[in-house]
């Protein structure tokens, strides 16, 4: 039997950038005194990014829909006060452009993941100020399906994407959903794109937070996305998993010191 070489050294998919981006900040702009705050917290850990929900996807139509454009016009306003850039979720294609003249960043949600309408919509209305889509994937959608979805938006001219794992619905019902942390390198071996690791949605709950992140740094995400809250008991949307910016704070400096045996930084 003729013996095939395998290379002891397996490739490094873990390795991309030498930075890790936070797009932190509360699931939902509440007001300006909630979302300047956390802004403020931000800002005083040296990062670069806040996000914030201004539509909202409820399941129940009667929960908190979000502010809408009054949403926006706060997250601007803290953007340019404590010098972030700003990231927020565009439900529907009638509200790409406002959203897009109001922010640095359009996410795309889950429960989207298959609308090719809005995908390229926003791929339109990015194309030429190529303002970064944070694609999340959706909780039943594959990664072939995932990245040829992607091609909706890159084909309109921005391929300034970032995909975004959140959590899969499986049979598991410990938790709210399932983190496929496998995604990172399978993401990196397939694409070229950024990887970003949701850690607030797939459990639910803030105390798992902080091990889901720190999973994330470890196995090679290119940004993680935490949501934080002044006073998550009063948030009017996901108020059980999100962190206060006391918490948020422990955690980064966590990350860093984790980041740091890979060579990279937090930003
Ligand atoms: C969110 O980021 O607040 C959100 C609604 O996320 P998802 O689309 O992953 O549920
Ligand atoms: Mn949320």
């Amino acid at each position: 039997m003729s013996e095939q070489r395998i290379e002891a050294k397996l490739p490094d998919y873990g390795t991309r950038t030498d930075e890790i981006t936070i797009y932190a900040g509360p699931c939902s702009v509440e007001s300006e005194e909630q979302f300047f705050e956390v802004a403020e917290c931000i800002s005083d850990l040296g990062l670069t990014w806040i996000r914030g929900g201004a539509y909202k996807p409820r399941t129940n139509p009667h929960s908190f829909q979000g502010l809408g454009e009054e949403a926006l016009k706060i997250m601007k306003a803290g953007g340019e006060k404590y010098g972030l850039k700003t990231l927020t979720e565009v439900m529907d294609s009638e509200h790409c452009e406002l959203v897009h003249s109001y922010v640095d960043g359009l996410q795309v949600g889950a429960r989207n993941f298959q609308n090719f309408s809005l995908l390229k919509n926003i791929g339109k209305v990015t194309k030429d100020s190529h303002k970064m889509v944070l694609f999340k994937r959706g909780f039943a959608g594959t990664i072939a399906e995932w990245l040829a979805a992607t091609d909706y938006i890159t084909m309109e001219g921005n391929d300034n994407v970032v995909l975004c794992e959140r959590g899969l619905r499986t049979f598991e019902t410990a938790t709210r959903f399932t983190l496929d942390i496998t995604a990172v390198p399978v993401i990196h071996k397939q694409s070229l794109l950024p990887i970003c690791v949701d850690v607030s949605h797939p459990a639910g709950v803030r105390d798992l937070v902080p091990s889901l992140a720190r999973a994330a740094v470890a196995v090679g995400a290119d940004s993680i996305m935490i949501e934080v809250h002044p006073n998550p008991p009063a948030a009017l949307s996901d108020g059980p998993q999100q962190l206060t910016p006391a918490q948020f704070r422990v955690l980064v400096e966590e990350l860093r010191e984790i980041a740091a045996v890979f060579g990279k930084k937090i930003v």
